[in-house]
Order: C-alpha cells, then structure tokens, then sequence
C-alpha cells in the first residue's frame, strides 16, 4: 500500500500549556470544528477563546499544527459523563493529542480530508506507540457525553479508520530502500529506517528464518541468546541480536543495523528519503 505523504504547516496560538505535567500521551481525541476555514483556525489562535488543538485538518486536506506534541492543547478539559478507560480523573488535555476536523455540525469529512488525518494518526500511533483501537482513538463525545455528544458527530468514518489504521502496513512517513537495482519501501519509526523483514531480506539475497515461538528471525550462522516479549522481535545475524518490531503480525527490521551486520554499507538521503544499501 502506497501512502501519500501529506504536509504539516505549523501555525502559532497562545492557548496551550508547555510540557504535560510529566504525563505519558496516550490517545487522540479526534473533534469537529463546527465551523468552517478560515474563521475557525483563527479563533484557535484567539487568546479569547482559550481553546485550541494540536492539528486541524481541513476539508482541502491541510494538516495545521498549532501546538507541539510535546505541549498541552486546550482541547477537551471539561469532562462531563465520561465514557473512556483510560480517564485517570484528571485533566485528560495533558495525556491526550487533539486533532480538530473542519467540518459543520453533522457533515462527514470530505474524501481527501479523510485521507490527510489517515495520515496523521498513522504518524502519530507508531510515533508514541498507541495501539489502533477505541481506547487509544477516541471523540471528544467520550470524554464529555452531555455538551459534546455531537463532537465529532455521527457522520465521523469510526469502522473505516479502525480498518485503515490496522490494515497499514507502514506507519509513519515511507521511504525508499534501493538495494542494488531493486528497490523496496519502508517506513521512519523514531528517527530509524525500517523495512518488511521478508521483502528486505530477498532484495539482499539472504537467507531468514523466523521462529514465532521466539519471535524471533534468525540468519544463519546464529547462537541464540535471549528474547524479548511482546511487539518486538529479535533479529540474530551471528550472535549479536537487533531488536525488530511486529505490527500486525508482520516483522519489520531496522534497515541500517540489519544491513550493516551483515557488512553492507548503508547511507541515508534525507532530502530523497532514500536508504541505499551498497
Ligand atoms: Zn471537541
């Protein structure tokens, strides 16, 4: 699957708090303006209104970020009647991300919309590690279920985000990965190159086995060690093992140390994006 590399234009605000209070992110909390562009981003930034959010997509398909990731927006602070498993009974600004759709009340997201925010939380579940479920990506109505029923309203894609979102094979911003004459895609996962274990390791010509008892991929020759749990794998070239990741169900190796094991010399074109491996 070929993702589109939608762009982020950061825009300024006055309504945010700097840092979380030391609190983990955990979720989004996905929201409808109703109102429309330009009047409703330039009352995000009015210190008047006090409200804001870390993105706002637009119906054109313009991602706008109006306050860090790392910040706190003014997104969802009053809780009334909540229905969410993750509210600790605290301010749930400071554990979640906002991202307001511009969209009137009751209208569903125009098509290309749909696809900048696919993208988005794409970029953010594998950035911080958040499953792709009800818990993780919820609507402002979970959070206050009397004032804000509406928000985002009946016409919000739930099932067809959900689906999208576990059918992605790449999170994050894709790339490509030239290895001789052929040419895979990965994907950028906290600042490392990762690709599909399979598909990189027949583009190298070598041989892998993978194990899911241990989850684990082994190349031969290989003295196995120790293991890991959960969503990350092991990789053993030799005896010197490189932690991999599993998301759903499929094995994806960090390009550079898988490559470089097996002593193949990478380099990296960040204007390009591209990895090559020589
Ligand atoms: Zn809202």
């Amino acid at each position: 699957m070929v993702l589109t590399n939608f762009e982020i234009e950061k825009v300024n605000t006055p309504n945010f708090i700097k840092g979380r209070k030391g609190k983990k992110i955990l979720a989004i909390v996905n929201h409808i303006t109703a109102g429309l562009m330009p009047g409703t981003l330039s009352w995000m930034q009015n210190p008047a209104a006090k409200v804001s959010a870390h993105y706002l997509v637009t119906k054109t398909g313009k991602i706008y970020q109006l306050v860090d990731e790392e910040d706190t927006a003014f997104g969802a602070g009053i809780v009334n009647k909540p229905d969410w498993i993750l509210y600790d009974g605290t301010n749930p600004n400071f554990y979640t991300l906002s991202i307001e759709h511009e969209a009137l009340a009751g209208e569903a997201l125009t098509d290309i919309q749909y696809q900048a925010t696919l993208w988005l939380h794409r970029k953010i579940i594998s950035q911080w590690g958040m499953p792709a479920d009800h818990n993780h990506i919820i609507g402002h109505y979970r959070l206050d279920s009397v004032n804000r029923k509406n928000d985002p309203g009946p016409q919000f894609p739930w099932d067809k985000l959900m689906t999208d979102l576990k059918d992605a094979d790449m999170p994050g911003q894709t790339i490509n990965i030239k290895i001789g004459d052929q040419e895979i895609e990965g994907f950028i996962l906290k600042n490392k190159a990762y690709a599909h274990a399979r598909a990189l390791s027949e583009a190298m010509s070598i041989d892998i086995k993978w194990d899911g008892e241990r989850q684990s991929i082994f190349i031969y020759p290989t003295n196995f060690t120790s293991m890991e749990s959960d969503d990350k794998i092991n990789i053993y070239i030799g005896s010197k093992p490189i932690t991999g990741i599993l998301i759903n169900d499929k094995a994806y190796v960090p390009v550079r140390e898988m490559a470089e094991s097996l002593g193949r010399k990478v380099t990296w074109d960040d204007e390009g994006k591209i990895v090559t491996i020589a």
